[in-house]
């Protein structure tokens, strides 16, 4: 994958570009929030690795900048230590995963290369169809009674499993492995963040909402009633 690193930690950006260039990788590194920007909207790189803490623009005025351009790099962020809140501030603004500082080189090179897997889940159709809703994954595209949905690459994701089996419910630990492959680390706050994100793009512009809760269970996606 091409990833670009935005960290401005001189020392921590030169550990992570080294480790993940020694698994095959191609890496570029800014230092601050808006190189690393102009960068990432000129480049498209495959993933951003964010820090949060950055001189000349924050990680999460990058980050919404990107989103706002649509840009369809994949990113994570990096956040400070226990600092839930930016975690969670992180993904709200439309970030696919979070890795805690410190961290071990092996566990970024996890969650990089879960990320990097297309999809948390493979099926045998490309083309899924709810009601006026319809998803191309081939060529990464959801449109909703004929208008097109910008979706960050997570959200597709998240959506993707959910239209593979409608009418299937899902729970968040269902959802948070098949799509960020954590084996270990149910962190289903962050899945009920992706399906807020989902239902204010895919359900709240339209009259009736696809994507349900179901109590004490998880999620499903159907038909209207
Ligand atoms: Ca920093």
């Amino acid at each position: 994958m091409r990833i670009l690193v935005i960290e401005d930690e001189p020392r921590l950006a030169g550990h992570i570009s080294r480790a993940l260039a020694r698994r095959g990788h191609t890496l570029a590194m800014k230092h601050d929030g808006a190189e690393g920007l102009r960068a990432a909207l000129a480049d498209a790189p495959d993933l951003l690795v964010l820090d949060l803490n950055l001189p000349t623009l924050d990680g999460l005025a990058v980050l919404a900048k990107l989103r706002q351009a649509k840009c369809p790099s994949r990113v994570l962020v990096l956040t400070a230590r226990g600092e839930v809140v930016d975690r969670i501030k992180g993904l709200e603004a439309g970030a696919d995963d979070y890795l805690a500082k410190p961290f071990s080189m092996e566990e970024l090179a996890a969650r990089v290369e879960a990320l990097g897997r297309r999809g948390g889940a493979t099926s045998a159709s490309d083309l899924f169809r709810l009601a006026d809703l319809h998803m191309d994954v081939i060529h990464r595209r959801v449109t909703r009674g004929g208008r097109p949905i910008a979706l960050s690459p997570r959200e597709f994701d998240v959506l993707q499993v959910l239209m593979q089996e409608p009418g299937r419910p899902f729970s968040r630990t269902e959802l948070c492995e098949r799509v960020w492959q954590r084996d270990h680390e149910y962190d289903t706050r962050t899945v009920e963040i992706f399906i807020t994100r989902l239902r204010k793009k895919i359900d709240s512009p339209f009259s009736a909402p696809l994507i349900h809760t179901l109590r004490g269970v998880g999620y499903v996606i159907r038909l209207p009633d």
